[in-house]
């Protein structure tokens, strides 16, 4: 995969203006380094390498629902460039392909590291599955916090969930089977 890169010295020059725009005075003790580090965050979250994506195993069709649950991503808001996180999980029942256990964890890393929205991010992850693995049969849910929410604006903490479900995933059957898996009421698919 092709990765971004930022203009590192940009963003420290930008950091330390911002710091004076705020009334701080950025050659003081603590924020001497502030830019240079501020500089490094970006640089880690956009030039984030998933690695190889795509490491698929053929296998016979066995009509299972397999559900891969809990995995902790952590994204940016593209509308306060604040933090938030999300549990994935991610559903599919595999056609004559089934995909490396550790490829959900790095799809969905890769969609988190960059400025986006939940919704986004989930249907960024759904599409790359359903391409992947050549199926339809795939659900992406997702629970997250986010702090435009909980630290400011409103300030109240509070779980948002969003859900893309492709083919047997959007069944009354398929939510049933996903609802088990995920041990989640089958009413929180509909949203
Ligand atoms: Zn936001």
């Amino acid at each position: 995969m092709t990765v971004k890169k930022i203009d590192h010295a940009r963003v420290k020059s930008l950091v330390t203006e911002l710091l004076e725009a705020l009334g701080e005075d950025p050659s003081r003790e603590g924020l001497k380094e502030t830019p240079r580090r501020i500089a490094n965050f970006w640089q880690e979250f956009i030039e984030y390498d998933a690695g190889k994506l795509d490491t698929t195993f053929s296998a016979i069709k066995h009509n299972q629902m397999v559900c891969v649950t809990g995995m902790k991503v952590w994204s940016m808001c593209e509308h306060h460039m604040l933090p938030f996180w999300c549990d994935i999980s991610i559903a599919y029942i595999a056609n004559d392909k089934v995909l490396g256990l550790s490829k959900f964890a790095r799809i969905a890393h890769k969609h988190a590291h960059k400025l986006t929205l939940q919704e986004q991010l989930v249907s960024d992850i759904s599409n790359d599955l359903v391409e992947i693995l050549g199926t339809k049969d795939v659900a992406v849910l997702a629970k997250g916090e986010h702090l435009c929410m909980t630290m400011r604006g409103i300030k109240t903490p509070h779980r948002m969930i969003s859900s893309a479900l492709n083919g047997q995933s959007r069944t009354a059957n398929g939510i049933f089977t996903l609802s088990r898996c995920l041990r989640k009421k089958p009413q929180s698919f509909y949203i």
